[in-house]
């Protein structure tokens, strides 16, 4: 089968591998649609050694069964299925408490990250790990698995402070920003302040349920300001799935006093804690930041029911398999809109 890998440390080529066969407790996918990650460029980027090589990538998955491996029950060729990405050690606190994205053992694991994932016509995945879809797009599906359950989970730490009424604002409208509004909109009745540095991004928040748009830059701040209002008030709930510096210093300064800050995206930035009063504080009183990592496997089937319901859509970008490196440089290059999903 055709597969797209990680062949050595930041090496990504198309090869030719043998078609997996579903071992004891697992099932073989034949992929559907696979969705492309900001993530996917940092395994890319990283050092040498922290993550297995050659590797198949893709962590947004899902597939039609293709067959089912010894002691399998409940799955039979044909079901649709998408793939929920993390692969916990199953015995640690995290993970016996249903959160295995809070896995204690868990290098950046999991499916497309420490075992071979979606990008290839097949992949072999615990079965555990499959969540029913019905006859949902499977190129809806795909972005579910990650670009909607990592905003849903951010969403779900943050639900005691989205109030009806209050301000949440979304940094970085991209593969998970625009779920993120998306999400806001059907299950909370916050005001949506939508930022990003692309124009065309704003209008697909405003399509997606923002109420307000600000375009990201020097005047970024004191736009939400007129929203929101004057320090200590400002936004109960600020998303930034970006993390740079950058959007860490907007979603700081436009904080309320007792609000929410998730840092979702990977951006590297920093965020200075300095709460004190002889100097400008970083962050107001009673601020909390939470770093929300993906999601748990209840809350992917909460989003899957949002997405079958049509509450929910991915804005997406299809590319085939062959075009996955092409996919992958828009990406690097913020030209992607919505999220960029290969179908094998
Ligand atoms: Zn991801
Ligand atoms: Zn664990």
């Amino acid at each position: 089968m055709r597969a797209v890998r990680m062949t050595s440390p930041g090496v990504l080529e198309q090869v030719e591998v043998p078609t997996p066969t579903a071992g004891a407790g697992e099932v073989l996918l034949a992929v559907g649609a696979v969705g492309l990650c900001h993530s996917d460029l940092h395994v890319l980027d990283a050092p040498p050694g922290l993550f297995p090589t050659p590797i198949t990538l893709g962590h947004e998955t899902a597939g039609t069964v293709e067959a089912v491996g010894a002691g399998v029950t409940g799955w039979t060729p044909g079901d649709r299925a998408a793939v929920y990405g993390i692969v916990g050690c199953g015995t640690c606190r995290g993970c016996l408490s249903g959160a295995e994205n809070q896995c204690r053992r868990m290098p950046p694991g999991g499916i497309g990250l420490s075992r071979d994932g979606g990008l290839a016509e097949y992949v072999n995945v615990p079965a555990r790990n499959l969540l029913r879809v019905g006859d949902m797009d499977l190129t809806q599906a795909a972005p579910l698995t990650d670009a909607g359950l990592t905003p849903y989970h951010a969403v779900e730490l943050a639900r005691p402070a989205l109030r009806p009424g209050t301000f949440c604002v979304v940094i970085g409208i991209g593969g998970l920003g625009h779920m993120a509004v998306q999400i806001l909109t059907a299950t909370t009745a916050v005001r949506i302040i939508a930022v990003d540095t692309s124009v065309a991004a704003l209008d697909l928040a405003t399509r997606m349920g923002a109420h307000h748009v600000v375009q990201a830059g020097p005047e970024a701040v004191e736009r939400i300001r007129e929203i929101v209002g004057p320090a200590p008030d400002g936004a109960d709930v600020v998303i930034d799935c970006v993390g740079v510096d950058a959007t860490l210093t907007t979603a700081r300064t436009v904080v309320s006093t007792g609000g929410r800050l998730l840092l979702v995206g990977l951006g590297g930035g920093t965020l200075p804690v300095r709460p004190v009063a002889d100097a400008p504080p970083t962050l107001p009183l009673e601020t909390s930041v939470e770093i929300p990592f993906w999601g748990t496997r209840a809350e992917l089937q909460e989003v899957i029911a949002l997405g079958r319901a049509g509450l929910i859509n991915a804005d997406v970008q299809t590319f085939p398999l062959e075009r996955t490196p092409e996919a992958y440089d828009l990406l690097r290059r913020g030209e992607v809109h919505g999220r960029a999903v290969v179908v094998p």
